[in-house]
């Protein structure tokens, strides 16, 4: 390998930047050259592609977002994509890649790797939904900025005495929704993974704690059930009680990532440039048990993981007044 190249890809999230400047710090302490791919494989397919140094990276890690800008590419996904893909990194010497990004960016750094680029995938997703990794870059930052949230609405619903639904993000998974759940000390939690969630109990559940003088009702709703405006006022016409849907959204991707995730980014971007290096591919690289692995990206990607039934348990468990 002389050149490693590096993309960011689907939804962007705090701590990519720290793992770019990983990967271009440490293939340079390597002694290989670096290029940055611009918006992902729509940038790789349109050629946005610039050389990297050291200092094209300084002052980056504090930053949220992506410095390289991501994109979602529907070329990519056809086998002519795919192959021009590859054909463009051999015209600019690119040897071996890293792909930052989700599960569906992983699918694409699966082809690459068929194509004989070699490629490396780093876990980038606030949703936590990568089954090969226990911690995915964007998470902490994201969780935390929908607790602290929460926490502001909170206040103004305590002092109206209202219900409070509050939607969080995380596509089809509820971990954001779970983490927040137990962080916020919310009443009840609505989680994709348990859909036949039942209204009925949620309604029993605040008319129940009203009646014991509770002055807030907050609701944790995941994106993936959605739906939560809707359900604001069919509470409000059960209770009688006003309730108010929050959408969180996009202020939960942005943000100066914490601690953990330029940590834990960083480690992640480095690992991928050594791999690399010692001439690996087709592999991903993931957190399990207490430490940094690698695995082969079809494993990876057929790997299934869930919420913890334990900790949704401890979550309804905390909220309960005996
Ligand atoms: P997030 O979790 O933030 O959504 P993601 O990486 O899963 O991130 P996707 O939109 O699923 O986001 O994928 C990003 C890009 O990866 C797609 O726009 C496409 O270019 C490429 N990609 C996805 N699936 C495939 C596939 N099966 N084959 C080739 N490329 C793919």
């Amino acid at each position: 390998i002389k050149t490693i190249g590096v993309l960011t890809s689907g939804g962007d999230a705090p701590g990519m930047n720290a793992a770019v400047r990983a990967v271009v710090r440490k293939a340079l302490v390597n002694g290989k050259q670096v290029k940055g791919i611009l918006k992902g494989y729509t940038g790789l397919l349109d050629e946005e592609i610039i050389d990297m140094s050291a200092n094209d990276v300084s002052n980056t890690i504090e930053r949220g977002g992506t410095m390289l800008f991501t994109s979602r590419c529907k070329e990519f996904m056809t086998e002519e994509g795919q192959k021009r893909g590859a054909e463009i990194c051999r015209k600019h010497g690119i040897d071996g890649i890293v792909v930052i990004g989700g599960d569906g960016s992983f699918r694409g750094a699966q082809k690459l790797a068929a194509l004989g680029i070699n490629t490396i995938g780093v876990p980038g997703t606030i949703d936590l939904d990568i089954s090969c990794t226990e911690y995915t870059i964007g998470f902490d930052t994201a969780v935390n900025t929908a607790m602290e949230a929460i926490d502001k609405v909170r206040d103004t619903s305590t002092s109206h005495e209202r219900c409070s639904i509050i939607e969080v993000m995380g596509r089809n998974a509820g971990y954001i929704a779970l983490w927040c759940g137990i962080a916020n000390g919310a009443e009840d939690i609505l989680l994709p993974e348990n859909y036949d969630y039942d209204e009925q109990k949620i309604i029993n559940n605040i008319i129940a704690n009203r009646k014991r003088g509770k002055k807030h009702h907050i609701i944790v709703n995941a994106e993936g059930v959605g739906h939560s405006t809707s359900m604001a006022r069919r509470i409000e016409a059960a209770t009688g009680i006003e309730t108010r849907a929050t959408i969180l959204g996009h202020m939960q991707r942005g943000g100066s990532p914490t601690c953990k995730d330029r940590v834990y980014a960083s480690m992640m971007g480095a690992m991928a440039a050594d791999l690399l290096c010692e001439g690996k591919t087709n592999r991903v690289v993931g957190y399990q048990h207490g430490r940094f692995q690698d695995f082969d990206i079809d494993e990876a990607l057929a790997m299934v993981k869930g919420i913890d039934p334990y900790q949704y348990q401890v979550a309804k468990d905390l909220s309960k007044h005996c």
